[in-house]
């Protein structure tokens, strides 16, 4: 390089693939990140990334993207239509949605992402205006079933801390492609290495953190909740519970131990696959360390006892006094609450299908079922944001069918989606790197951080971020005009002080106005930012919030000022610096400060789980069948998966196809080679893989990758569909009682030869 030649520019912003969203550095060459890297000086990532990030220009930048609103015409097909009147016919469908039925048949299906959280925010300004109170998204296909035990448990959600944990418990979850947590990579072989601390793995699967791990435990799949509780029971009979600390800190104690009284730990031991001297062996490491973190995933969650296996994991810890400790489990402060706990214990039901609305979300296997019901309290229209159920919910067909069953749907995202292309409206979104955007995904604990990313791109003519999407629709609803923000735009320019000492006066005055929140700031704290950065207008309220809840620890992370001048200081940090900062620090005896139970202690009873534990016995191991003699995990985390925002399939350096994982014992039997074509038949669907011979699968369990099977079309033609769309297999009925959460992860399934 010529010494004077000017420096390439390196573009902070953060890797949209998983919900770590490790900060990057990326060039440009016009529209094309061409080169990446991790970003060193990211609060969370710290350089750290995995290889997905290196392949995020495939996300930005693909074949078909729509730069105008679409109409879906009644014979299926689409016409583009300008912004004026999309805009004009979205709030004017939903209106004749509310007249026609009456209030609260709207369902919003939204909100997310991995790292796309800003939007739902301004979506609330939308909701709030055409009282669409139902929602729902993919945290109720994953989540909620561990948030309902949460919630009973803690009143908020725990994690674990991994970095300084002396053992480290993955359950049904393999991080080195899950991630999950900050560096999950390097932390895993920092745990590996040293001989002081442990891993323990349980996963059919050898993964690659079963490798790693000290103990894995390969257990049959789906039979968690039988291993969980053999070693809960072994925990009590081996004395190995932290007895005062347990009096002191937790309620219902006796009741949960009587629960487990009559476990047959031998029997349960052999049902899972398991030798009971491995799972002592395993309770006995557990009980002797300092420090335990536990992680249960999507193997757990979307498996049979998926709800209970929440609840165990949780019992065993607690039972091991492993709360509040440093490198244990603590509940974490947030900048916005990812699930409400508010209703724990009494959660309203859905009144369609009366399944409990867990956290505010309605079951997300249910919405199809519900709205192709005749029930009169169903949804009779849809908004859909920055998702695709069609794709990622169980029964795609299903799906499908719903959102032609309703009078009217709009979906907002930055593709023409599997889901968009079944909408009355497409409303075509910037993409993650054309808009100023933050994560609320980071769960760290005893310190926690945000990261609130610039846009590096511009968005293409004719396409428009969240939030002016939805403050178009605020003004086209006639709710605000620009008169009503004048007075607060003015206070907004004399600085933040001035600006927070008016937001209250204003709100009271104007409680219209105040419903209509994110949009509001939008028009008035936004106009005063830069202008890339406008979109971050919302995050001001979340610092208020946040500075609100946490005073003491938001001024230890660095922060001066008390009350809104505090949030202030938060927020002027917020959106200066595109490598995060830490917005709380905590003391590590605060953990039970951020315990939200009544009494500030864990309720580790939870009725309904300990007469589930009482019926275990009673319960099957296996789902198979002679006419389903697999198991199929249907959307297996691989190198090269992610969710379905990328919808290139050259994206992938390898499995673009998306290959069955068999064993060598089952493809021997089945005279199945590596490249065969097989059948995957269940009770849902078929569809056909190529196979893939590998020695990680346990016999009876296959698995296809999550992320596949979307339609594209490389050259800009007909789109085709590349690999295995999962849920063109599954079925909505098999799912937790309980969450009704699916069961992806354990579909019964049969396997034939199509092409050897
Ligand atoms: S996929 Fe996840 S772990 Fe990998 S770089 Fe992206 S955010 Fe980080």
């Amino acid at each position: 390089m010529k010494e004077n030649a000017p420096k390439e520019t390196w573009h902070k912003t953060a890797c949209v693939l998983c919900s770590s969203n490790c900060g990057l550095e990326v060039k440009l060459d016009g529209n094309e990140i061409t080169r990446v890297r991790g970003n060193k000086t990211h609060v969370g990532s710290k350089g750290y990334t995995c290889e997905k990030a290196l392949r995020v220009n495939f996300y930005q930048n693909f074949q078909g993207r729509i730069t105008t609103p679409l109409k879906r015409l009644p014979d299926g097909s689409h016409i583009e239509v300008d912004w004026d009147t999309a805009i004009a016919e979205v709030a004017e469908g939903f209106k004749e949605v509310n007249e026609k039925y009456g209030d609260g048949k709207i369902l919003y299906y939204g909100g997310g992402g991995q790292g796309n959280h800003l939007g739902v925010g301004y979506s609330m300004a939308t909701r709030n205006a055409l009282n669409i109170t139902r929602r729902s998204n993919a945290l109720a296909q994953e989540k909620t079933g561990e948030a309902w035990v949460e919630g009973r448990m803690f009143g908020a959600h725990t994690h674990g801390n991994f970095h300084e944990a002396e053992v480290a418990v993955f359950l049904g979850k393999n991080p080195w492609h899950s991630h999950g947590f900050d560096e999950a990579r390097r932390v895993l072989k920092e745990i590996s290495a040293d001989s002081k601390r442990s891993m323990v793995v349980i996963d059919p699967r050898r993964t690659e953190t079963a490798d790693l791990a000290d103990f894995w435990l390969p257990i049959k799949p789906g039979t968690d909740a039988f291993l969980i509780a053999a070693m809960i029971l072994i925990i009590i009979e081996e004395n190995l519970t932290a007895k005062s600390w347990l009096s002191e800190n937790t309620v219902g104690l006796d009741e949960t131990v009587k629960a487990f009284a009559n476990i047959p730990i031998g029997d349960f031991a052999s049902r899972c696959g398991v030798p009971e001297e491995q799972i002592r062996n395993v309770a006995r490491r557990l009980a002797a360390a300092e420090s335990v973190a536990f992680y249960e995933d999507l193997g757990i969650e979307m498996a049979p006892h998926s709800t209970l296996v929440s609840y165990l994991q949780r019992v065993v810890w607690v039972l091991l006094g492993n709360y509040g400790n440093q490198g244990g489990m603590s509940v974490h402060s947030y900048a916005a609450p990812l699930f409400s706990y508010k209703a724990s214990g009494s959660e309203p039901t859905d009144p369609v299908t009366g399944s409990l609305v867990i956290s505010d979300f309605f079951a997300c296997n249910e919405i199809a079922d519900g709205i192709l019901s005749d029930h009169p309290e169903r949804n009779r229209a849809l908004l859909i944001e920055s998702t695709n159920p069609v794709h990622s919910l169980a029964e795609s067909e299903k799906f499908r069918q719903a959102m032609r069953a309703v009078d009217f749907s709009v979906v907002v995202d930055v593709a023409l989606t599997e889901t968009a292309r079944e909408a009355t409206y497409f409303l075509p979104a910037a993409t993650q790197y054309e808009k100023v955007e933050t994560t609320f995904f980071s769960a760290s604990f005893p310190e926690n951080w945000i990261c609130v990313r610039p846009p590096i791109l511009a968005p293409p003519e004719g396409v428009l971020t969240e939030p002016e999407i939805h403050t178009r629709i605020i003004r086209e609803l006639g709710l605000a005009t620009e008169e009503d923000f004048l007075p607060l735009r003015e206070l907004a320019k004399k600085g933040l002080d001035e600006f927070s000492k008016g937001f209250m006066e204003f709100s009271v005055n104007n409680p219209e106005l105040a419903a209509l929140g994110a949009v509001t700031l939008y028009e008035t704290l936004g106009e005063v930012l830069p202008v890339n950065m406008r979109g971050a207008a919302v995050l001001w309220f979340s610092a208020q919030q946040t500075a609100l809840r946490y005073p003491t620890q938001v001024k230890a992370a660095g922060y001066e000022g008390d009350g809104p001048s505090l949030g202030n200081s938060l927020f002027e940090a917020m959106i200066s610096n595109p490598d995060g900062v830490l917005f709380t620090r905590h003391e590590q005896d605060q953990a039970w400060d951020l315990l939200e139970t009544i009494d500030s202690k864990i309720h580790i009873a939870i009725p309904e789980m300990l007469e589930e534990v009482k019926r275990l016995a009673d319960s099957p191991s296996t789902y198979t069948s002679d006419e389903f003699p697999f198991v199929l995990a249907a959307g297996e985390r691989r190198s090269f998966t992610a969710n379905t925002i990328m919808r290139n399939p050259e994206w992938r350096k390898r499995d673009q196809e998306g290959t069955l994982r068999l064993s060598l014992g089952d493809a021997e039997q089945l005279g199945i080679d590596n490249g065969s074509r097989v059948r995957i038949t269940t009770p849902g669907g078929s569809a056909v893989a190529v196979a893939e011979i590998n020695e990680t699968m346990m016999q009876g369990h296959i698995s296809l990758p999550n992320g596949h099977g979307l339609s594209y079309s490389p050259a800009g033609g007909e789109p085709e569909v590349f690999g295995v769309p999962t849920n063109e297999l599954t079925s909505t009925d098999w799912c937790d009682p309980i969450a009704k959460t699916p069961w992806h992860k354990h579909v019964p399934a049969q396997l034939e030869v199509v092409e050897p």
